[in-house]
């Protein structure tokens, strides 16, 4: 590690809170698919920010836009209109098939915005007593930080002594109808779930189960919550991932790349008869809908109507899971995505998906483990056909390395 890498971690370690456990690399400057760190190595980033920059570093579509936007106007609040709320929410509610937008910054505010929504449905559409009402999530879901969003998360590194819990929440099997055909009561109001699970290790359901699970949930009116933070912005091949069985959700939570990497933009999607129901003074947020983070909303949604991310996210994505499929039995057990989106196990006999991370860092690629032994690939959607190569060649030499060393 150079004196610059070490003097920069230190500084971070002695006036940040330790709440993560960053790779031990200085970024200074990205573009596109590649970041440079502060002794001016390069790396593939193979991790997007979580997926907040499936647009790339620097998109010069997305950073004109800012600019132009930073010498206009940045923030009224919403005590006055700005000219960039509308169109942006017209333009991603049509991009989702429905009818009104809430803006909120974060992921974890669109879900605890699509929570607040739910339950009001609950209680003035489905006639439910004030105070009943349940959501049922999945097991193994990430929805984000927050003190309610946690109280019904399974991860115990997130929730230990964190409680007292929010009531309200119940899990069910992610993947299996019938264990959420019995967690079902007349009191729940809404089911929650990624359509693919991120977090939990690139959790693929079977083919039919969110098909199943919105006829499920229509035929008990149940409200069926998307969250699409993670898997929406072209990630997974579609807009959506929900497109990918055909299935209408009632309410969609949006993020990540919806503010193109450069502003946190969140949305909760949703028709009128649901999102129409809240009235002024009953939710908010100061920067919610400002006219950066609209105007560059808007550009994403311009770029996602034309479909050539989608498209590059397919295809590509083929690519890479070709490719890492036929590392299973070479120190991967297991390989499984869409899109460009991959998680990968690697085998405990060579180590775990942190170890393979660092190695993987040496070789200029940045991979970051999710759940032990699972490593995550999610690349900007901008990467090339030869950028996957290199991702595939450089992982199968840290894998040979690795069996070579544990033989
Ligand atoms: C990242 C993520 C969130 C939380 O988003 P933040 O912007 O970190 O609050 C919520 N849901 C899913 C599925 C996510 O992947």
């Amino acid at each position: 590690m150079s004196e610059n890498t070490r003097t920069a971690i230190e500084l971070v370690d002695t006036y940040a809170a330790h709440n993560y456990s960053p790779l031990p690399v200085v970024v200074t400057e990205a573009s596109g698919a590649w970041l440079t760190d502060v002794d001016g190595r390069r790396y593939l980033d193979c991790l997007a920010a979580y997926s907040a920059l499936n647009f790339g570093h620097g998109n010069p579509t997305f950073i004109d836009v800012a600019k132009r936007q930073l010498d206009r106007l940045t923030l009224t609040s919403r005590a006055a209109h700005s000219d960039w709320l509308g169109p942006f929410a017209q333009k991603l509610a049509r991009l989702a098939g429905k009818d009104m937008v809430l803006p909120m910054n974060t992921g974890a505010e669109a879900v605890e915005t699509a929570i607040k929504v739910a339950r009001k449905w609950g209680h003035q559409v489905k006639g439910l007593p004030q105070d009943r009402g349940e959501i049922i999530a999945m097991h193994g879901n990430f929805h984000g930080r927050t003190t309610t969003i946690i109280s019904f998360s399974d991860d115990e590194t997130a929730r230990a002594d964190f409680g007292p819990y929010s009531p309200g929440f119940r899990l069910a099997d992610f993947g299996d109808v019938e264990s959420l055909r019995q967690a079902i009561t007349p009191e729940t109001v809404a089911v929650l779930l990624e359509p693919i699970q991120g977090e939990a290790g690139i959790i693929v359901p079977p083919a039919g189960y969110l098909r199943e699970v919105r006829e499920l949930t229509r035929r008990n009116n149940v409200l069926l919550i998307c969250d699409e933070v993670q898997t929406g912005m072209g990630r997974t091949g579609t807009t959506f991932r929900f497109q990918a069985e055909d299935i209408d959700p009632d309410i969609i939570t949006v993020g990540k790349a919806l503010g193109a990497g450069i502003v946190p933009l969140s949305a909760v999607i949703a028709d009128r008869e649901i999102l129409g129901l809240l009235r002024p003074g009953e939710h908010g947020s100061t920067f919610g809908g400002n006219p950066l983070a609209c105007a560059i909303g808007s550009a994403v949604c311009d770029v996602l109507a034309t479909g050539e991310y989608q498209r590059r996210s397919t295809g590509l994505g083929e690519r890479l899971h070709a490719g890492l499929e036929a590392l299973v039995g070479h120190g991967v057990t297991a390989a499984r995505g869409a899109g460009l989106w991959a998680g990968v196990d690697i085998d405990p006999a060579i180590g775990t998906a942190k170890d393979v991370s660092l190695d993987l860092l040496d070789h200029g690629i940045l991979v970051k483990d999710t759940h032990g032994q699972t490593l995550r690939f999610a690349p900007p959607l901008v990467i090339t056909e030869d950028e996957i190569d290199l991702i595939v060649r450089e992982f199968r030499a840290v894998l040979e390395q690795r069996l070579t060393r544990h033989a």
